[in-house]
């Protein structure tokens, strides 16, 4: 290194290398990539864990079992003990108390430093053990008496580490970072006004209090994550991350699209067969979709709605349109299950309007497969209804234009990218609807879909009676048994949903066998069918068909039935082990009945000893019936992340907001992105390369 790094002044925070800082060179500076920084930016931005509070010496008698606390005192004691293992044990004194040093691995140099009469200075975590309080492996060092006094003078920050970057290293290299802040160096893109207005303070003071917060700082409400600095913060990737969706809405709604508007005799025609009228909630979607379609950018529109409130017959609604303007519609589902049952309905109700629909799954025999493309390549064919594999090499759309996926919540933002890319055609881009039944809060909905629009089903279609659910314990199967027999003498149908055994498919399928065997077994002239997801696809198909016709009266199954399943005249469900189920699965389950008009039972089974969670949840699930309040105590109880799903968007990845902690944000970070697009779009860029850096930035800066 010759020259001199330049003045704080001439190079903002974000562009200065880490190198710049005394004491990195390219080996630590690799390692620090590692951690995702790269500028002195960066460093700022990592953000502490956790905090210990090294800012004053407790007294022994003060410590509690579980408190982190510096300690200082005498050795009064040291001796090494054969318990079970060799140890050293040292106790020390400081006249309010005593306290057990344990270490199981020491040096011979420890064991002649500390004798008694030494003074230490030492950290650790206290816990109650069999001589009294004691600490296992404290940091320690010999305390002199003229720095008796001297204590950290702000709350220790802890850091996510990497190998070989030591915590001491990252306080040192962070201290040195928040020196390096002065005017200018550290641009703050949150307008004075708007931080004055929600009480939070500047990008500087919230950055300087996260790193090192001062003595008496409240561990706890840091702890939390809510302390105004921590929100200032979280305020700010929220709206990085806003802005990045809304970047990807823009760019997308600049891009050509067909615009959609016949006359709508094809739609009459599907309306004049259905043996139902549609409910004002699917006729105002309906509304909202016609209008997108008619647009010459592309539509991407997401249609919330609970199980059962009669998504597919929309989407065939919207499909309609795109094929009496010509198109063609591709119907994208997550499960070969589903995608045959989407098929089923399809066909039935576009075969009396002569339109042939293809289906497409990967299990498909390949002559099935080959006359299926050359239909859609030939455009004979102008619906396609499958899975992923509709989109896989060799299938080619002739003038596709409206493309629909169901279940929404498996799909992320990256997939719903690449399906459009590959539904691009002659320079324009297909519609795209899609669809869930994992409805949450709309603010919520707005933040995690900023790149789409939203609308909601909110009616269920009429008559349907509100499934009752009830929960026992497993000791009660008999009962539930009996039950299900009742039930089928009633000429009625039910399933049986066996536990979802984490990480073996092969144990789960045993499970659902051995519950298949004792079932049969109890129930003798009921006839019995097992649905798992070892069962190859044509297996599968006629299983699913046989209990769709009433040949099956029990389905005993895994949770593949999770989704989707329309079999309106089962009217009892079974879940076992349903103190293992997260709340939009139990839901999703629960509304594969209650379809028809005669009242429903779902029977939730645990076994004892469940958690204060689990037991919640299932008193949620007795309480309601309501998707959208249900997601809400879901929210509430599990945070977003595992209600989005795991791939759903970038936002499951932020660093110091959390979606159900910081809901109460999203109002102002919304208007907040507004501002910005209007009034400095200039400054976006950055804000988006501080938070998200190059990971998952969909739209172009
Ligand atoms: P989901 O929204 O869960 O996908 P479905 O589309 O499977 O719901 O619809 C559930 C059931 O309700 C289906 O049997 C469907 O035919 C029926 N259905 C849909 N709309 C109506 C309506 N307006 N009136 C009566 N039944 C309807
Ligand atoms: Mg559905």
């Amino acid at each position: 290194m010759t020259a001199a790094p330049a003045g704080p002044r001439a190079v903002p925070l974000d562009k200065r290398p880490v190198t710049a800082l005394k004491g990195v060179g390219t080996a630590l500076a690799e390692k620090l990539l590692k951690l995702g920084v790269e500028s002195v930016q960066d460093l700022l931005f990592l953000l502490p864990a956790r905090y210990e509070d090294r800012t004053k010496v407790v007294p022994i008698g003060a410590l509690r079992s579980g408190d982190r606390a510096v300690v200082e005192g005498e050795v009064e004691l040291a001796e090494v003990v054969f318990r079970r293992r060799r140890q050293l044990l040292v106790r020390i004194r400081d006249g309010t108390g005593f306290l057990t040093l344990r270490f199981f691995y020491f040096t011979s140099a420890q064991q002649a430093q500390l004798v008694r009469g030494v003074r230490l200075r030492l950290y650790g975590e206290a816990r109650r053990g069999t001589l009294g309080l004691e600490i296992a492996h404290p940091e320690y060092r010999r305390a002199d008496a003229f720095d008796a006094q001297r204590v950290e003078d702000s709350l220790t920050p802890v850091y996510p580490t990497t190998e070989g970057v030591q915590q001491g290293r990252l306080r040192i290299l962070t201290a040195q970072a928040l020196e390096a802040i002065d005017y200018g160096a550290l641009a703050d893109y949150l307008p004075a006004g708007l931080l004055a207005e929600l009480g939070l303070p500047t990008l500087v003071e919230a950055l300087t209090y996260v790193h090192r917060p001062p003595p008496g700082a409240d561990v706890e409400l840091l702890a939390s994550g809510r302390h105004p600095a921590q929100r200032r913060l979280a305020f700010e990737e929220l709206l990085a991350h806003q802005l990045s969706l809304r970047l990807l809405r823009q760019e997308i709604r600049r891009d050509p699209a067909y615009p959609i508007a016949p006359p709508g005799r094809l739609l009459a025609r599907l309306r004049s067969g259905l043996p139902f009228a549609l409910t004002g909630a699917q006729e105002r979607v309906l509304d909202e979709i016609s209008a997108d379609l008619a647009s010459s950018s592309p539509m991407l529109r997401l249609v919330q709605g609970d199980v059962g409130s009669g998504k597919t017959v929309v989407a065939a609604a919207a499909a309609c349109k795109a094929i009496e303007a010509g198109f063609q519609v591709a119907l994208m589902a997550p499960t070969e299950l589903l995608a045959e049952q989407h098929w089923q309905n399809f066909d039935r109700w576009f075969r009396p309007l002569e339109q042939p629909v293809a289906l497409l799954t990967g299990k498909l025999a390949s002559k099935a497969r080959r006359s299926a493309q050359e239909a859609l390549a030939s455009g004979d064919v102008s619906i396609a209804v499958g899975t992923h594999a509709l989109f896989q090499e060799g299938v080619n759309f002739r003038r596709l234009a409206l493309l629909i996926v169901d279940e929404q919540h498996r799909f992320g933002v990256d997939q719903r990218m690449a399906l459009r890319n590959k539904g691009k055609h002659a320079g324009r881009y297909p519609h795209q609807l899609v669809m869930t039944a994992t409805p949450i809060p709309r603010t919520l909905a707005m933040t995690a879909y900023a790149d789409l629009d939203v609308s909601v089903i909110d009616e269920l279609p009429p008559g349907r009676t509100p499934v009752r659910t009830v929960a026992l314990t497993e000791t009660r199967r008999q009962e539930v048994v009996q039950r299900i027999d009742t039930a089928i003498r009633d000429g009625r149908q039910a399933y049986w949903v066996c536990p979802l055994i984490e990480e073996s498919e092969e144990l789960d399928y045993q499970a659902a066998e051995a519950t298949h065997a004792a079932l049969k077994a109890a129930l003798p002239g009921v006839r019995v069918g097992l649905l798992h997801g070892r069962l190859k696809g044509p297996e599968k198909e006629r299983t699913m068909a046989a209990f769709k016709r009433h040949d099956l009266d029990l389905l005993v199954a895994t949770t593949v039935i999770e989704v989707g399943v329309d079999v309106p005249n089962a009217t009892l469900m079974v879940i076992e082990n349903a103190e293992r189920m997260g709340l939009a699965q139990l839901h999703q389950l629960r509304g594969r009945v209650g379809r028809g008009a005669a009242e429903s039972t779902c029977v939730l089974l645990y076994k004892a000893g469940m958690s204060a969670l689990a037991r919640e949840r299932l008193n949620v699930m007795r309480e309601t019936n309501d998707g959208f309040r249900i997601a809400r105590r879901d929210l509430e109880l599990r945070g977003p992340g595992e209600l989005l799903g795991t791939r759903q968007t970038g936002l499951l990845t932020m660093r110091v907001a959390e979606l159900g902690r910081d809901a109460d944000l999203l109002p102002r970070v919304q208007s907040a992105a507004e501002v910005l697009l209007a009034e400095h779009p200039a400054t976006i860029g950055a804000l988006l390369r501080r938070w998200i850096g190059g990971r998952e930035r969909y739209g172009k800066v």
